[in-house]
């Protein structure tokens, strides 16, 4: 078996894929495992789908739709079209390449394989040399209760277009949940331990909720960079600013690093957010502030940059 990788990211999908492919910009690519989310996994119309996953691999493969930072470019929809004239569920995009790939993992999966084993596969399909893991290969599911009930995340998220107040999360099954083969060597073997700008109660905490890899992370004694997904106070995409004002009482960096105060030790932050610095420092948080609006590759490659010299200050 090859050698383990001195870097590890925690993942969720959209900020963290952005983030990676900085990352492989400014360092050795074979030298990175990236652990990704899989609490939004979930099977649609007979589809095992795996967003995060997904979006790591069109990003880091170069098939990402650049605008949406999901789905594949060039893509048609004439398979859902086709499913909704039937009277087939359609509140979830599904393009029809993106369709191909789920196909080859549900056929793999109901064949016995491992999702860790089908990610490493289409990995290598695509080019990708980053080593990509899935958190676990047991079920994992994020739940999260409102006031109108409890909902699956896709319903939540996509269905509900993620406008419920959230009252708390949930990760069904990840008490009892494995690591996956090669994630907790990727974590204790690492030389630095990176936190995507991903949501922290959507992406990052169900990766932690694996008890094993919760573990890990706490007990490592390597530095531990976070980026934070908030610019000026606010997420550059979806609720994990309303989250964190709902479920840790304010929309700041502090609350991010207070989200991982047991194991983090430096915290990227943004020029809007440097206000913020003597904050992270009270919490023994080492922050910096650079842009960190990763809005073309050379601006990922900045922000992946920047957070590898923050693991060198004290
Ligand atoms: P997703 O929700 O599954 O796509 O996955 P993530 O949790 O990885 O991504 C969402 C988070 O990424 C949001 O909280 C955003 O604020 C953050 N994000 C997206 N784009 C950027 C960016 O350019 N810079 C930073 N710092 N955060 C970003
Ligand atoms: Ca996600």
């Amino acid at each position: 078996m090859s050698r383990v990788p001195s870097i590890c990211v925690l993942a969720g999908g959209v900020g963290a894929a952005r983030f990676v492919d900085g990352l492989v910009q400014v360092h050795d690519p074979s030298d990175i495992s990236v652990i990704v989310n899989v609490g939004d996994d979930f099977e649609h119309l007979g589809l095992a789908i795996s967003p995060d996953i997904d979006t790591m691999l069109y990003t880091l493969g170069g098939l990402v739709h650049p605008d949406q930072g999901w789905g594949r470019a060039d893509e048609s929809t004439n398979a859902l079209t086709a499913a909704s004239e039937l009277g087939g569920e359609d509140w979830f995009l599904l393009g029809d390449k993106d369709i191909g790939l789920h196909l080859v993992r549900t056929a793999a999966l109901r064949a016995g394989r491992k999702l860790s084993r089908v990610t490493a596969d289409f990995a290598t399909q695509l080019g990708i040399e980053a080593q990509l893991l899935p958190a676990t290969d047991d079920e994992l599911r994020t739940t999260v209760e409102t006031p109108d009930g409890d909902f699956d995340f896709q319903t939540y998220f996509v269905r509900r277009q993620h406008r419920d107040q959230v009252t708390g999360v949930r990760y069904e099954g990840a008490s009892s949940a494995e690591p996956a083969p090669r994630v907790l060597a990727a974590i204790r073997r690492a030389e630095l331990l990176l936190v995507a700008p991903s949501n922290p109660f959507l992406s990052i905490a169900p990766i932690l909720a694996v008890p094993e890899i919760g573990e890990a992370v706490r007990s490592t004694e390597t530095p531990v960079v976070g980026v934070s997904p908030l610019i000026g106070g606010r997420a550059v995409k979806g609720p994990a600013d309303r989250l964190l004002a709902g479920l840790a009482g304010e929309t700041s960096p502090a609350a991010v690093a207070g989200r991982y105060v047991d194991f983090l030790t430096h915290l990227l932050i943004d020029d809007a957010d440097r206000d913020a610095l003597d904050s992270l420092a009270q919490l023994g948080v080492t922050g910096a502030a650079t842009d960190i609006l990763m809005r073309d590759r050379a601006a990922r490659a900045h922000v992946a940059q920047a957070a590898l010299e923050l693991a060198t200050t004290r």
